[in-house]
């Protein structure tokens, strides 16, 4: 790997918020090297090639598992060497199980999803989340999230909201139950580039 200004990111573009994180990694990218890389739209396998980070956004998990199947983007995806940076829907296919047959997860940070999991009454709410290495909390914005029920040796959970974790780290991942790229705090962004 190079100098900051060497990091290229993508966003897998099939379904989802796509062009938020879009946004805010060139934000993220712009406060670290006056000249990086433009952020790539990810859609078919060629894109990946060169790239350090992919951006899994926040959508409906049922529909990007199908897409990525559609679009013959699981083997590259599974096959690509660089950080997932995998957000709500993006953490229900980073998982290696998730109680929903109608998502085939990519098994990529072994943890266990439930989908939806804060129920009707709470399926959208913000909330001031310590999370661990961080040295404030975070402005956190959930809607309809998974939780964490279970996570694999290698994997640590970096915060807990109950009924689960919500954000979970295993090199050079990072899965957030919640949405980053709706606010201006990009720490997490960063915490993510650093480990690429
Ligand atoms: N509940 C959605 C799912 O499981 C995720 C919601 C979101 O990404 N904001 O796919």
């Amino acid at each position: 790997m190079g100098g900051d200004g060497d990091l290229r990111i993508g966003v897998l573009a099939l379904q989802g918020d796509v062009s938020e994180h879009v946004t805010a990694f060139e934000a993220a990218l712009d406060a670290r090297s006056e000249h990086h890389a433009p952020v790539v739209a990810v859609r078919r396998a060629e894109d990946l090639a060169g790239l350090e980070g992919l951006a899994v956004p926040g959508g409906e998990s049922t529909a990007i598992s199908r897409l990525i199947d559609k679009n013959r983007m699981r083997r590259p995806l599974l096959e690509f060497g660089g950080g997932i940076f995998a957000t709500c829907a993006g953490m229900v296919l980073a998982a290696s199980e998730v109680h929903d047959p109608r998502v085939d997860p990519l098994g990529l940070i072994e943890m266990t999803i439930e989908r939806n999991a804060f129920g009707r009454q709470r399926e959208s709410f913000e909330c001031d989340l310590p999370v661990n290495g961080l040295s404030h909390p975070f402005h956190a914005v959930f809607i309809r999230p998974p939780v964490a029920s279970r996570i694999g040796p290698g994997a640590r959970g970096l915060a807990v909201l109950e009924p689960g974790t919500v954000v979970v780290r295993k090199e050079p991942h990072l899965a957030l139950s919640f949405h980053p790229e709706l606010g201006t705090d990009l720490r997490l962004h960063h915490l993510f580039l650093d480990g690429l």
